[in-house]
């Protein structure tokens, strides 16, 4: 089937080095793109400058551009794209309420905070009820966050790995935040901006997003923006059993230092489903077999 239409992505932090699940993830959507005759991109999120050294960036570029990976349009930078996040910020003020929150870590922390079972908290709201007074005082000594309150609505969506999804924002996401106190504008709002803006049809990431998806649907519907289809891939564990982490022992550079990327790609192919046996492939050879009904729903172990 070709459909020109297909734009996937692959979105990387550059806040740790690349593991082999984030590799895996980069070939699957790639390969999910290509093989619809679709285009594909890749964006850096870097939207934490602080944590995102450029150098680690290129580093992950050329990791990508070693198995065959590389973008069809310019990459985008998120650090460079904080006037396209502030003007999303302006349209939603007038389609939602967005309040400062001036809550203390700990004050989110405190033991009654229900959490959510991606390990963020439940806001209870406590700064949509100050008055404009409060608010004021407040700003004089503290930089507040930006939060944006959600409707007791249910989002529901189809993911094509994982299945029927479906989601209360006011009780299973609560009102989260746009920008922090520092000034960074949130992943949730960037990653909806940057697909908006390169047309992105299909998404293509780990699991560990999957319970994000709801708000960044409820973004995209507040901003005109369509929504993609979305593909979450079980996460990458080792043969222990433990998912793998952005620390230097699991960087996926050390494969590379012993294997070739062609051995890499046919050994990654294969604990994914994707190919049958391990053997040593390109990822162009991939594109004419591949099927995402094929990757395997439970973790892979690699
Ligand atoms: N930047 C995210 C990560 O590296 C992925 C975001 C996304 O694919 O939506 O985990």
């Amino acid at each position: 089937m070709s459909n020109s239409t297909v734009i996937g992505r692959f979105a990387p932090t550059p806040s740790g080095f690349m593991h082999v699940g984030n590799l895996l993830c980069a070939m699957v959507a790639y390969l999910s793109a290509k093989s619809k005759g679709g285009r594909f991109v890749i964006r850096i999120e870097d939207l934490d400058a602080m944590r995102c050294p450029k150098t680690r960036a290129i580093d992950i570029l050329e990791l990508l551009g070693a198995i065959g990976i590389t973008s069809d349009e310019g990459i985008l930078y998120q650090s460079e794209r904080t006037a396209a996040y502030k003007a999303a910020e302006d349209l939603l003020r007038a389609r939602a309420e967005i309040y400062p929150c001036f809550c203390s870590r700990a004050e989110l922390h405190a033991p009654d905070i229900t959490r959510l079972p991606d390990g963020g908290i439940l806001y209870p709201r406590t700064c949509k009820r100050l008055s404009v007074q409060d608010r004021l005082e407040r700003a004089k000594r503290i930089n507040p966050s930006l939060r944006i309150s959600v409707p007791n609505e249910t989002v529901t969506f189809t993911d094509g790995v994982c299945g029927e999804q479906s989601q209360n924002l006011e009780s299973a996401c609560g009102d989260f935040i746009l920008r922090r106190s520092d000034g960074v504008y949130a992943y949730q709002l960037a990653v909806v901006v940057d697909d908006g803006e390169s047309g992105v049809t299909e998404v293509v990431r780990g699991a560990d997003l999957l319970y994000d998806t709801a708000r960044q649907i409820y973004l995209q519907r507040l901003l005109g923006l369509p929504t993609p289809n979305y593909y979450h891939i079980p996460l990458v564990c080792d043969k222990t059993g433990r998912k793998l982490s952005k620390s230097e022992g699991d960087s996926a550079l050390r494969l590379f230092q012993t294997y070739s990327p062609q051995q890499i790609i046919g050994e990654l192919a294969f604990a994914a489903g994707i190919m049958d046996e391990p053997r040593p492939t390109d990822l162009k050879s991939l594109i004419p077999l591949f099927d995402i009904g094929k990757i395997k729903k439970e973790k892979i172990v690699f």
